[in-house]
């Protein structure tokens, strides 16, 4: 199984330089752990997770006594896997829902890194699947968010609730969630405004929103997703670390993973911020979104 649509990238750059590696390989020796390194940190696989990677792969070498090229291509694969399933499998690296009543899923994530665009993706996936969705506008900040909300509510046939530009966030989301309870809707998503820029004011926003969603729905927010662009590297394990501060981030949207040649920032997010990877976007389309798999983002890697 393997990601065949929206990898092309990544399989041609990082993909192909470690099948490149093994093509000239000869024998298991410093240089080729050396080669590795670079290849692992150039993919944006980051320092660390790079040098842990191939430290454990010396000694799996050495316990399997592995020497031809088709082991160490195996092992390599099964790393990369193992690197990403260790911390948890299976459901934890899906959207978690409500057993019952709506289910509040909150977007965070810096303007252009695809949030309003990943929501619009969710919003055509359950609508299509039969559920009720509804969309809440709460970026009242950035100019245009909330008319390109009403349009993918247009696109996807769901309904969004929006004020004007400016209005309070928090007001959005009481009057979505009110609506969600009271009509009774399975999805709600919520769009925020992700000013890093403010810290404070952030942190403050978003405890309010919080706060709203939690008088109504106790158990909720569900989720709370923080979008990450893999086309900016380690930028975005630093914006991570960041929202990381200000909110309590349950899991991640990688986009634009169709956009990057290097594509390794999923196992440093994985490794480095202990944070599952849940969605992965491979596309502008509708439905050029899936869950994240671990074992075919690694396969598509290397196909
Ligand atoms: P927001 O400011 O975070 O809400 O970002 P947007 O949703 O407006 O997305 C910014 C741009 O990125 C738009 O042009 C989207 O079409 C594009 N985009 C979003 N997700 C993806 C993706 O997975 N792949 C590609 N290639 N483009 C994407």
């Amino acid at each position: 199984k393997r990601y065949t649509k929206g990898l092309e990238k990544s399989r041609t750059g990082f993909g192909a330089k470690i099948n490149a590696l093994l093509a000239n390989f000869r024998r298991v020796d410093e240089d080729f752990f050396e080669e590795l390194e670079e290849t692992l940190i150039e993919a944006d696989v980051g320092f660390e997770t790079a040098m842990q990677i191939s430290e454990e792969l010396r000694q799996e070498v050495k316990l399997r006594n592995a020497k031809k090229k088709s082991d160490i291509s195996d092992a390599i694969i099964e790393k990369l896997v193992d690197m990403y399933e260790a911390e948890g499998q299976g459901e934890y690296n899906q959207l978690h829902f409500a057993t019952q009543g709506p289910t509040v899923v909150l977007f965070v994530g810096v303007n252009g890194v695809g949030k309003t665009t990943t929501i619009g993706k969710l919003a055509h996936r359950y609508q299509s699947q039969g559920k009720k969705v509804l969309l809440a506008a709460a970026d009242t900040f950035r100019a245009g968010a909330i008319q390109q909300l009403v349009e993918w509510g247009k696109r996807t046939n769901v309904e969004v609730v929006a004020k004007p530009e400016k209005s309070d966030p928090a007001a959005v989301v009481f009057e979505a969630v009110k609506k969600a309870k009271a009509e009774d809707y399975d999805i709600l998503f919520v769009d925020t405004a992700g000013r890093l820029q403010n810290k404070v004011n952030l942190m403050k926003e978003l405890e309010k929103i919080q706060r709203v969603i939690i008088r109504e729905i106790p158990e909720a927010p569900h989720e709370v997703i923080l979008a990450l662009d893999a086309t900016t590297g380690q930028n975005a394990l630093n914006q991570a670390k960041e929202f990381s501060q200000v909110t309590k981030v349950s899991g991640i949207a990688l986009t634009k993973l169709d956009g990057t040649a290097r594509g390794g920032i999923v196992l440093a997010i994985r490794n480095e911020l202990h944070l599952p990877v849940k969605l992965v976007g491979l596309g502008e389309g509708m439905d050029d979104l899936r869950d994240f798999n671990p074992e075919e983002y690694v396969y598509g890697l290397f196909q």
